[in-house]
C-alpha cells in the first residue's frame, strides 16, 4: 500500500497555492535539496516535490484533505534534527514545513501552562518560561529542535532521571488528522479520564497519525542552582555499577551521564579543548539541582564515596562557570564529534538500569565478533545507551555489509536484556527493518490498525515505523 502515489504535477502546485497562499508553497531547487535529508545517519537523499509552509491550522487542514483526495504522501518537518530519517520525504510529494507556525500564544502563570505553536523550538520555550519564572525542565540534546518535534518523537535527553520525558509534559493538543478535520485533546488541566487518551497515543508516532498544531505544556519552577560532578573510573564497568547506587540515595539527580575513554579522546580532538582526568577509562557525570550549593555539595559528597566504593580515582566539581559549561559543552557535542570523525551509524538502544553493566559487555563482544569499532556512551541514569557503530580501517562496502547484523545482534541483545531499541529517537526509517525485534507482530499489527484508522490512504508520512 505504501507505493501508488499520484504525482505532483504543475496543478498540484497551483492547487496548493491557492488553497494556502503562493508565498507558502515553493518549488525553488535549493529549498527541495535541503528538505531531502534530517539528522539521520548515512540516510540516502529524497527531495520532496513541493513544500508547504502552513501558516496556521485552518492551512494544515486544507493542504492534508487536498492531499487525501488526491493521494498524495504528505511529510511532516519541524527542524530536521531527528536521527531517524523520520523527517526525511522517502515517497517525494508534499513536505509540510511547521517552520511558520512559531508563536508562543501563552505562559499561564497562574496554572503552570505553556500553549505554543509546534514549529516553537526548544531554545525559545526554555527562554520564554523563564523570562515568566517558569521552567521546561527538559534538555533533549539539540536546542533548535522544534517543540512539534519533540512531541512527535517523545524527545527525552539529559534531565529525564529527575523530569522524564516529553511525554509526562505534553497535557494536550491541537492536530490535524489527514482527512484534514482538526482535533482537540487533553488542555490546561492535569487529570483526565474521559475516553481514549489520544494526546499520548499521538506523542512518539512520528508524525504518522496527525500533524500537531497546537501544544499544551506542563511548566514548572526552576531551583536555583545546577551543578554537575564529573568522576573518572578505572574502567566502564565500575563507573555503570556505581549507578544503582547512586539511585538509592534519596534524593534524585537530574541526569546520570556515564562515557568511555574513545569518545572523550573523539570529543577532545573534535573541540580542541581538554576534558579533565582524561587519562582513566570511562567517567561519570551527575548533575544535580537545588536550593543551595550547600544542598548540592552535600549530595556530591555522599555520590563520591559510593563512587570510591565503587573503584573511583577522583571526583571533581568545575570551580568556573566557564569549566561548567565546557564538561556540558563537551556531553553535547558526542554525536556531532563522531560524526565528523568517521561514518557511523546511531543506536538509542534503552535497557533496564540495572542491565546496562552486562548490555556494555555484550555490546563490545558483538563489536569484536563483528569487527566493527562501537562508541558507547548514554544517559546511564534511565538506561537509555547510544551506540556508535563506525567506519573505521574498512571499505564502506564492508561496513555496510556489517553493519545491518551488528545492529540486529545489539537489539536482540537489548530486548533479552529486557529493554528496546528506541529510547527517544524513534523509529523513523532507521530502524524500521529491526522493529520485529522490539515490537511482536500482533502489537505491530494493532498499531497497523491505529493507523487506518487514522489515515485510511495512508498519505501522512508513509513508510515510517513501518509498513501497512
Ligand atoms: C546534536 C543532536 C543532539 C540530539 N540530542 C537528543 C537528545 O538528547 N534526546 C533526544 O530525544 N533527541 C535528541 N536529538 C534528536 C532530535 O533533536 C529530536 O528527535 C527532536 O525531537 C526532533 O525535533 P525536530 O523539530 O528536529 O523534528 P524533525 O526531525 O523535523 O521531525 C521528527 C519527527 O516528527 C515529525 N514531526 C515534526 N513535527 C511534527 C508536527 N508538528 N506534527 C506531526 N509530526 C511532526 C516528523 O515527520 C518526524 O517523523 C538530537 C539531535 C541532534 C542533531
Amino acid at each position: 500500500m505504501d507505493g501508488n502515489y499520484s504525482p505532483v504535477t504543475e496543478e498540484t502546485i497551483k492547487d496548493l497555492a491557492a488553497l494556502i497562499g503562493e508565498a507558502n508553497v515553493s518549488i525553488k531547487e535549493h529549498e527541495l535539496a535541503g528538505f531531502a535529508i534530517d539528522e539521520m545517519p548515512l540516510a540516502r537523499s529524497y527531495p520532496p516535490r513541493v513544500i508547504v509552509r502552513p501558516p496556521d491550522s485552518g492551512a494544515v487542514s486544507r493542504v492534508l484533505a487536498y492531499a487525501s483526495a488526491k493521494r498524495i504522501p504528505v511529510t511532516p518537518r519541524g527542524a530536521g534534527t531527528g536521527l531517524s530519517g523520520g523527517a526525511i520525504p522517502i515517497h517525494g510529494g508534499i513536505l509540510l514545513s511547521l517552520e511558520k507556525m512559531r508563536r508562543i500564544i501563552q505562559i499561564d502563570e497562574r496554572n503552570f501552562v505553556a500553549v505554543v505553536e509546534p514549529g516553537v523550538t526548544l531554545n525559545e520555550l526554555h527562554q520564554a518560561a523563564e523570562a515568566c519564572g517558569l521552567y521546561y525542565p527538559l534538555y533533549p540534546g539539540e536546542m533548535t529542535a522544534t517543540i512539534g518535534g519533540n512531541v512527535m518523537t517523545n524527545a527525552g535527553g539529559m534531565n529525564a532521571v529527575k523530569y522524564g520525558v516529553t511525554r509526562q509534559y505534553v497535557l494536550g493538543v491541537e492536530a490535524v488528522i489527514p482527512g484534514g478535520e482538526i482535533i482537540h485533546s487533553g488542555g490546561a488541566y492535569v487529570k483526565n479520564t474521559t475516553g481514549y487518551d489520544l494526546t499520548q497515543l499521538l506523542i512518539g508516532s512520528e508524525g504518522t497519525l496527525a500533524v500537531v498544531t497546537r501544544i499544551t505544556l506542563k511548566l514548572t519552577v526552576k531551583l536555583a542552582k545546577r551543578e554537575v560532578l564529573f568522576v573518572p573510573f578505572l574502567d566502564l564497568q565500575n563507573a555503570i555499577d556505581a549507578v544503582p547506587d547512586i539511585l538509592r540515595l534519596k534524593q534524585t539527580p537530574v541526569g546520570i551521564e556515564v562515557m568511555d575513554q574513545d569518545i572523550v579522546k573523539i570529543v577532545e580532538k573534535f573541540t580542541e579543548k581538554e576534558l579533565p582526568y582524561h587519562q582513566y577509562q570511562a567517567f561519570l557525570m551527575i548533575i544535580m539541582e537545588g536550593d543551595t550549593e550547600e544542598e548540592i555539595y552535600d549530595y556530591f559528597a555522599r555520590v563520591e564515596t559510593i563512587c570510591r566504593q565503587h573503584g573511583a580515582v577522583e571526583a571533581t566539581v568545575p570551580g568556573s562557570e566557564r569549566a561548567k559549561r565546557r564538561l556540558f559543552d563537551a556531553r553535547e557535542k558526542f554525536y556531532l564529534a563522531v560524526k565528523r570523525f568517521a561514518p557511523m551509524e546511531m543506536i538509542d538502544t534503552v535497557v533496564p538500569r540495572s542491565e546496562i553493566a552486562r548490555f556494555a559487555v555484550q555490546v563490545k563482544e558483538l563489536s569484536r565478533k563483528w569487527g566493527v569499532p562501537v562508541f558507547f556512551y548514554g544517559h546511564a541514569g534511565d538506561g537509555n545507551v547510544h551506540l556508535h557503530p563506525v567506519q573505521v580501517d574498512m571499505s564502506r562496502a564492508e561496513f555496510d555489509g556489517k553493519l545491518h547484523p551488528l545492529m540486529a545482534d545489539i537489539y536482540r541483545a537489548a530486548v533479552a536484556l529486557g529493554g528496546t531499541i528506541s529510547g527517544e529517537h524513534g523509529i523513523g526509517i532507521d530502524k524500521k527493518p529491526f522493529f520485529g525485534i522490539g515490537v511482536e507482530e500482533p502489537a505491530i499489527d494493532i498499531m497497523r490498525g491505529i493507523k487506518r484508522a487514522f489515515d485510511p490512504g495512508n498519505i501522512l508520512n508513509p513508510g515510517k515505523i513501518f509498513d501497512l
